[in-house]
């Protein structure tokens, strides 16, 4: 039986307070508004970002709330003016999505992708025209994370929010460009624009590091003959590495660098 034009009750892990369990609920997901659109949610990925919300450090958290950013959905049916995605598409949700109007001098800028278009809606928890999708079984609002409150079996999105993908991609490990693997790539290619020959120190073990090293792996492979030294430092690793020497010895460089 179609659901589109229709309520979908389904299940949802709530965040109802700081500091709390989420509550795992039968919530009802309303019907997508104009430039909306409700997917059915796949695949999920836990990000630290939604335990920083969950323990209370975001200023913008607001609760109850449905956690959740780094997925991989399948559109189930869309507003009124979609035109970009259609029943049926995969879509990967983005929490940095950009408009890319002619008149938007953030999307048409070179130097940032921190689009405004719907940001002060999102930080606010609810969708662009002001109001919220989720209803809990008394019927009480529910307020959206970051555009997208994933951990919900269906959500609803801007129509800017949803990177449309190949159906051939597998959801369950595409789900980690939504936040994890754009992350690590920004990291390696715009924040520390790392080059040939550079030696790379990696910090972290979250999805965001893994990326990092398989972008930086890829890319050098790729432009050169030779291999970059590497220096994976995890959270656990470091205080026994420091302690074992105080003049921790680095990988020696395989050739001179245009750093050094
Ligand atoms: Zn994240
Ligand atoms: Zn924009």
């Amino acid at each position: 039986m179609s659901t589109v034009g229709k309520p979908i009750t389904c299940k949802a892990m709530v965040a109802r307070a700081a500091k709390q369990p989420l509550e795992l609920e039968t919530i009802t997901v309303g019907v997508p508004q104009a430039g909306e659109v409700r997917v059915k949610v796949i695949a999920n990925a836990l990000c630290h970002t939604d335990i920083y919300t969950l323990d209370g450090h975001d200023p913008e958290g607001l609760f109850p709330c449905i956690l959740g950013h780094e997925a991989g959905c399948i559109v189930e049916s869309i507003g009124e003016g979609v035109t970009s995605v259609q029943i049926g598409d995969h879509v990967i949700p983005c929490y940095t999505p950009m408009c890319c109007e002619a008149q938007c001098i953030f999307c048409q800028s070179p130097k940032t992708n921190l689009c405004p278009k719907i940001r002060s809606s999102q930080g606010k928890g609810v969708m662009p025209d002001g109001t919220v999708r989720f209803k809990d079984s008394d019927g009480n609002d529910i307020y959206h994370f970051m555009g997208c409150s994933t951990m919900s079996e269906y959500t609803v999105l801007a129509e800017i929010s949803c990177a449309k993908i190949d159906t051939a991609a597998p959801l369950d490990k595409v789900c980690l460009f939504g936040c994890g693997v754009s992350t690590g790539l920004g990291a390696v290619w715009n924040t520390c624009k790392v080059e040939v020959n550079s030696t790379v120190a990696v910090f972290g073990v979250s999805s965001g590091s893994h990326c990092s090293i398989v972008l930086l792996l890829t890319s050098f492979l790729a432009q050169s003959n030779w291999l970059t030294s590497f220096l994976l430092v995890t959270n656990s690793l470091v205080p026994s590495a420091w302690q074992s020497s105080k003049e921790p010895k680095w990988p020696e460089h395989p050739k001179s660098s245009p750093w050094t």
